[in-house]
């Protein structure tokens, strides 16, 4: 079988036409007919190999949405015609203590979904069953495919960190991640502030219910909230003033990084120390608590705000996004 696709040839290059084949189905495995994708920071940060890990042709795409087309033998639990999800894993080795202890995202050998392997900017794609997770009924496929990366990104570290209803707490950059973090923080009954380096954005921000805009940037804003916080998740990929964040937190906060920022973050011990403050990170989340998140968001009728574009113009979604213009997820249609 054909796929027809969008690949970078090389790091930093535009994204051109592609095809390849897809070898025979593997009996746990499942193909997913491409109805939307969504475009991820991490998409940007794959095509330009900032984390060394990129294989080319490379094809990006990994907030899938779809329909099963085929499935191997031995698939559970679904069949042709099914709408599933797919977002930065695939597969799993289903038998380490981290898989059995139902942390698939924490196994070893996890596969990643645009790792040494094709991803969802296509007709088609490729991944094992368990990946492959149910949407629920009526949910807006337009609108739901950024839920399987940047959505359940930000709400694992909610549960993990034992976020309560009582706590005040604040989200950095309020991008794709971002602006998901915020819907759910306001969800659970948090008070949220939210850290932007762009203040045009602020009514936007509050109409998605953040209670304060403070900017990012400014060290005077920042020191003016000193020890309001109980708990920070940081979603940016920049060098930011991260000692400055945690004088934001009140004893025992924590601040939760889930933006890959490349460069080391800077940490004096003894901000850590005084206040018995803690630092966090996490990738995505696990299968059950991706299930959890969609009852979560059809609930509270939660969805990404976002922008459409078709697949044909991905180099212009990737442009948008690059220049800091998304509003604030870029979802593409097939
Ligand atoms: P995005 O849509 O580009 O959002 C990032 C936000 O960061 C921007 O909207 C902006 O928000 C802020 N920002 C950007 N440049 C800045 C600067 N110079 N100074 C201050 N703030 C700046 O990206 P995304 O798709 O949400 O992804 C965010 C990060 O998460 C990326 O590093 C991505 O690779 C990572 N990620 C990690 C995981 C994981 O498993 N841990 C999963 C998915 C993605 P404001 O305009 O509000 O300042
Ligand atoms: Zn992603």
């Amino acid at each position: 079988m054909k796929v027809y696709a969008y690949a970078a040839k090389e790091a930093k290059s535009k994204l051109e036409k592609f095809e390849y084949e897809l070898g025979e189905i593997g009996n746990e495995e499942v193909d997913i007919k491409v109805h939307y994708c969504g475009l991820c920071h991490s998409d940007l940060s794959m095509i330009d190999n900032d984390w060394g890990m990129s294989a080319y042709p490379l094809v990006p795409g990994h907030e899938i949405v779809g329909e099963i087309l085929n499935t191997g033998s031995e698939v559970k639990g679904l069949k042709k015609g099914d709408k599933v999800g797919m977002g930065w894993y695939s597969a799993s080795c289903m038998h380490c203590n981290q898989c059995m202890d139902g942390k698939q995202h924490l196994c070893g050998t996890a596969e990643a979904t645009i790792v040494g392997r094709h991803g969802g900017f296509a007709d088609i794609v490729r991944g094992h069953w368990s990946w492959a997770t149910l949407l629920p009924d009526g949910i807006d496929m337009a609108k739901a495919g950024p839920l399987f990366c940047g959505g359940i990104t930000v709400f694992n570290p909610i549960v993990l960190s034992g976020v309560s209803p009582m706590d005040k707490v604040g989200i950095i950059g309020i991008g794709g991640l971002g602006h998901m973090a915020l819907k759910f923080l306001k969800a659970w009954g948090c008070e949220v502030t939210a850290f932007t380096s762009n203040k045009s954005k602020t009514d936007a921000l509050k109409e998605m219910g953040a209670h304060n805009v403070v900017d990012s940037t400014n060290s005077d804003e920042l020191e003016r909230i000193a020890g309001s916080l109980d708990f920070i998740l940081n979603t940016t990929n920049v060098k930011l003033n991260w000692d400055a964040f945690l004088n934001t937190l009140s004893s025992q906060g924590k601040l939760h990084t889930v933006g890959a920022v490349l460069e080391p973050m800077e940490i004096p011990a003894f901000s850590m120390i005084s206040g018995e403050k803690s630092i966090g990170g996490s990738p995505l989340g696990s299968i059950a608590l991706t299930r959890k998140m969609l009852e979560f968001c059809v609930r509270h009728n939660i969805y990404p705000t976002v922008e459409e574009f078709n697949m044909e113009d991905v180099n212009d979604a990737i442009k948008h996004l690059h220049d800091g213009k998304a509003r604030f997820r870029i979802v593409l249609k097939a």
